[in-house]
This record gives structure tokens, C-alpha cells and sequence, in this order.
């Protein structure tokens, strides 16, 4: 949608958006489980062209955040773009540009491919002895089935993640027995939700300026509080573990909250955000059980204290492959080379949105993009303005293909996972940023870090003249004159290079779209 609305404020409209879902909404459309709700707050979680005024409140319910969806692609007329329930299964590029094939086999030819197609989507289902035999209704907390009446029935709940926590939330209000199978103990940070008043909305929306300061001043606290505090040792670190420990404190019970009381480092795994989990994890209705399962029968599961829990009921609240991205689309160049090659040993890019041997294709949320306790939106937000500049210049420069070259793309994740020691997910605990080869898929450095990395696309790292670098040149031309900067000879041949390409840049842009393909 970002994409499309940025597209057509450009002026350009030769864009097609394939959508493999009946509907707009994406994880808010499909996900539906009880207690759904954003853990990052309303106005940061928002388009920064589009704030919303009515947001309910501080941290609203899935639904919510669907019909908002839904308000802005009406609103900028996205519909007439997207043609759904048509997944891409296969995009070939032949040298020159992309095939891209839909499920019914239909192909359709495009210059440029940006995949946005979503981090957290395909469900993990745990590998757990005898899974399939049990006989009750079972499923994956992003596949809900509403369906079946969970009232007075006994409820088996595996997995206390962030998704985890918000169904216990939910769950343990209503009037059903719920076994939690609590395998590792989070920590738990109790950021508070809060309605907002019809006053506070009345006032956003007559001054739009509130809602733009509400955005800055969530994702400031935010960058500075958590994004810092799993990135570096530091005063944001102790403050957070000091308030996840405050809250677990709040468990009167010293026995369960040992039990409660994880072994690893706060933010080691990402924080579940909740005011409600340990009072629901305390409600009668619930009980904890040991989170490892020995096997699972007709009507039971296991435990390997060897205690046998009957249930009605199992849901799985066990994650997602985070390491799938845009997969099991399979992307393949002219050489026949397919992605699945390429990243045969983990996934990787240059600045997160383009693989080397892969030309005019760029995607979002890629490996090592930001995640922690990030708006997704505001990081999509970023790399997608970096991904149309690039398709900007190349079109104006008539620059063919843009591909990433080796050389960029090994110095860009270099200098990225040598910053990795110094981060709280590798302190020793199992999270899902953690790739095959150990190594995180988040991003360790701070979130403007992050934008100044994509603010400017050089095009040297796409194999295209270096002449033609003119921000990053002109960066080094005031690096050059700026005494209190450091100097260097680099510097000082970039700022020509930079002073070069400003004299040469001509041609047409994004507004004069390329010719119909
Ligand atoms: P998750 O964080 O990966 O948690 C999976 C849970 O399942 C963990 O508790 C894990 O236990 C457990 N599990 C997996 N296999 C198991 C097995 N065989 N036996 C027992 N337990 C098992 O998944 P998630 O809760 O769905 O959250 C994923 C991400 O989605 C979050 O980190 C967040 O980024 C996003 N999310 C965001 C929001 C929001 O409000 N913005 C809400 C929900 C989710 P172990 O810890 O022992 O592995």
C-alpha cells in the first residue's frame, strides 16, 4: 500500500500489486485470535502521511488497525491496483526483465519487482510427537477458528510469546478452563494501554500536527529506550530489565514467581508487552503446566514430568519461520540460479532490501531489518523510499538493471555482523531473530543509523558507474570542507567523483514513466 500511495503521489501509475488473499490488511486481516492487539502504540504504528485521529487508544485491537488499513487504501484508491487472490509463485527475470507467474499460471511482465509480502506469516507448527493424532479442534493462533465454542471447555494453550500472552489475556476472562504448556518464562513489560478520550480525538483531529507529534515522540522513546537497550550495554538496558523485573515482582507467590522468573537477560528474546499476563497467568481458570512436551494423544498432551493433561481444545501459539520472507516464491535469474541457492546458507542483503545475481527486485522487511520493538511500518517506510529512489535514478540515468554487487552487499552485512556481540540477542536464550548459522536477523544499530544507511541509494553498489553517486558525493564534498568532520583522501575523491556526477545528471524521472512493459 505504501508503495502504491508513494507511487501515485510521483505521478507514476504503471504499477500492478499482486495480493494472494481475499482482501487489504495483510497480518491484521488474517490474524484474528483473541486478545489481538499492536504492542506498539497507535500513532507511531501509522503512516506517517496518513495519521489517524481515531485511533481508540494507546494500544488498539487488531480490527482496528484492519479498518484503518482499510481507510487509507479507500481513501487513495489503492483497490484499482490490486488484484487478489492471485499468490506469485515464480518470477524469473530473462537479462531484461521480470516473468512473474500467479497460482493460475497466468504471466505477466514487469522492469522492476519489490516483494513486501510480510515477515511473520507462515506458521510454525512445533514438531511434537503424535501432533497430528489429537482428535479435538486444533490450530495455529494465525489461523483462528472461530468456529468452535471454547465455552466451558478445557483449553490447551502451547506457546507464551508475545501472541501467547494477549490470548492467556484474553482467554482467561472467559468461562473456560485454560492450561498454559510453559516451556521458557518470558520477560514482561507492562506498557500500559490507554483509551482515548473523545476530547484527545476531537483535537488530533482538528490538529493533525498533534497526532505527526505523537508519532515523533513514541518512535523517539522508542528508538531511545528499547531500540538502544538491545543493541549496547547501557542505562536504557538496566532501566528496562529494572521495570520487567519490577513487574514480575508483582507475582506474590515466591514459587511461582520462580517459576515465572526467566534465565536469560531481559530483551534477549523480544519483550512481551503486557499489563495482564501475570494477573491472567494468577486467575483460577488457569493453570500452568511444564512447557515440555513429551508427545501429544487423541485427547491429551504429555508433559515430561510425565503428567497427562486432558483437552478439549489446542492451540498453537508456536511462531512463525522468520526466515521464509518472500518464500516459497521462487525467484530465478537468467542463469538459472534461484534464490533458494543463493541463501542456501541464510539470507542475506545489501541494506536489507536486494540480493546480488537478483536484478530490478527489492523487498521489505528483509533479513537484518530492524525488528526488536520497532513500528514495522516506520521501518518499511525507510527502505521503502530507499528502494524507489533507486528505481527513481535508474530510470532517470536509463539505467537498465540494478543489481547489488557481492562486493557491497559482503562490506554492507560485515560491518553489520561484526556490531553483533555487542547486542542482548546473543546473550544466551533462543529467539526467532537468531538465523541457521547463528547469527541474528535484526538489526544492531540504532534506528537512525538505520535511516541515514538508507537514506541515499549509491550506485556504485549496484555496479553502476560511481560517477553517478551524487548525494553520498556531495555528503563527502561537506565531510571535505567541515573541519570539525573527519578528513580523509577517500573523502577528498568522493567529493570530486560527488562535484563530477552533479555536472553530468540529466534525463527523465519517475514522473515520465518508462515505457509500458
Ligand atoms: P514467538 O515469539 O516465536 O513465541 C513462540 C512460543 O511458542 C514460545 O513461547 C516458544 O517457546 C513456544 N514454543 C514453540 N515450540 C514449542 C514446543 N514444541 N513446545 C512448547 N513451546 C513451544 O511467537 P509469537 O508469540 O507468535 O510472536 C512472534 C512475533 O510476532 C513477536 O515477537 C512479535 O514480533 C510479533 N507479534 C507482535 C504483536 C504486536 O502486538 N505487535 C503481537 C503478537 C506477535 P520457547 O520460548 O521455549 O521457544
Amino acid at each position: 500500500m505504501l508503495v502504491a500511495m508513494r507511487l501515485i503521489e510521483s505521478g507514476f501509475t504503471n504499477f500492478h500489486i499482486y495480493e494472494k488473499d481475499t482482501d487489504i490488511g495483510g497480518t491484521w486481516r488474517v490474524n484474528t485470535y483473541p486478545g489481538i492487539a499492536c504492542d506498539v502504540p497507535s500513532h507511531y504504528y501509522t503512516y506517517q502521511n496518513e495519521p489517524n485521529p481515531g485511533w481508540s487508544s494507546r494500544l488498539p485491537q487488531g480490527n482496528e488497525i484492519q479498518d484503518y488499513l482499510v481507510e487509507v487504501a479507500e481513501k487513495h484508491g489503492l483497490r484499482k491496483y490490486i488484484t487478489f487472490n492471485r499468490e506469485v509463485t515464480d518470477c524469473e527475470h530473462d537479462g531484461t526483465q521480470w516473468s512473474v507467474q500467479v497460482r493460475d499460471g497466468a504471466i505477466e511482465s514487469f522492469d522492476f519487482v519489490i516483494a513486501c509480502c510480510g515477515l511473520l506469516f507462515h506458521p510454525n507448527y512445533p514438531d511434537i510427537q503424535g501432533l497430528e493424532s489429537f482428535q479435538g479442534p486444533c490450530f495455529h493462533s494465525a489461523r483462528w477458528d472461530h468456529s468452535v465454542d471454547l465455552v466451558g471447555k478445557r483449553v490447551g494453550l502451547i506457546g507464551t510469546g508475545s501472541t501467547g500472552a494477549q490470548i492467556l489475556s484474553s482467554l482467561s476472562e472467559r468461562d473456560l478452563e485454560l492450561k498454559i504448556f510453559l516451556r521458557t518464562p518470558q520477560w514482561v513489560f507492562p506498557l500500559p494501554d490507554r483509551k482515548y478520550t473523545k476530547f484527545e480525538k476531537k483535537i488530533t483531529k482538528w490538529f493533525p500536527s498533534v497526532a505527526r507529534f505523537g508519532h515523533f515522540f513514541y518512535r523517539v522513546t522508542f528508538e531511545n529506550l528499547f531500540a538502544k537497550a538491545v543493541i549496547k550495554p547501557g542505562w536504557q538496558r538496566r532501566l528496562m530489565s529494572w521495570a520487567c523485573k519490577k513487574n514480575l515482582a508483582t507475582v506474590k507467590d515466591p514459587e511461582l514467581r520462580a517459576r515465572l522468573t526467566p534465565d536469560f537477560e531481559p530483551l534477549c528474546k523480544r519483550l512481551v508487552m503486557s499489563t495482564s499476563y501475570y494477573s491472567a497467568l494468577q486467575k483460577d481458570n488457569v493453570i500452568i503446566a511444564d512447557g515440555n512436551i513429551a508427545r501429544i494423544d487423541n485427547d491429551s498432551v504429555t508433559t515430561e514430568d510425565g503428567e497427562r493433561h486432558e483437552l478439549d481444545v489446542l492451540v498453537l501459539a508456536t511462531g512463525y519461520d522468520a526466515h521464509a520472507y518472500f518464500r516459497p516464491m521462487n525467484l530465478k535469474n537468467k542463469n538459472g540460479v534461484s534464490l533458494n541457492d543463493v541463501w542456501e546458507e541464510g539470507p542475506f542483503a545489501l541494506r536489507t532490501v536486494a540480493v546480488p545475481g537478483f536484478p530490478n527486485f527489492f523487498f521489505t522487511l528483509g533479513p537484518q531489518s530492524p525488528i526488536g520493538n520497532f513500528s514495522a511500518i516506520s521501518i518499511v517506510e525507510t527502505q521503502i523510499d530507499y528502494i524507489l529512489k533507486c528505481i527513481s535514478q535508474a530510470t532517470e540515468k536509463q539505467i537498465q538493471t540494478l543489481e547489488p554487487t557481492a562486493q557491497a552487499t559482503d562490506a554492507f552485512n560485515e560491518m553489520v555482523y561484526a556490531a553483533m556481540p555487542n547486542t542482548i540477542w546473543v546473550t544466551g536464550c533462543t529467539n526467532w531473530y537468531i538465523g541457521e548459522k547463528g547469527i541474528p536477523s535484526a538489526w544492531p544499530f540504532t534506528g537512525a543509523r538505520f535511516r541515514e544507511e538508507l537514506r541515499e541509494p549509491r550506485l556504485s553498489e549496484y555496479g553502476v558507474d560511481a560517477a553517478v553517486d551524487v548525494y553520498p558525493g556531495l555528503f563527502h564534498v561537506f565531510q571535505y570542507f567541515w573541519p570539525a568532520l573527519p578528513q580523509s583522501k577517500e573523502a577528498l575523491k568522493k567529493a570530486a567523483i560527488g562535484i563530477a556526477a552533479m555536472l553530468r545528471v540529466h534525463g527523465t524521472s519517475l514522473r515520465d514513466p518508462p515505457k509500458p512493459s
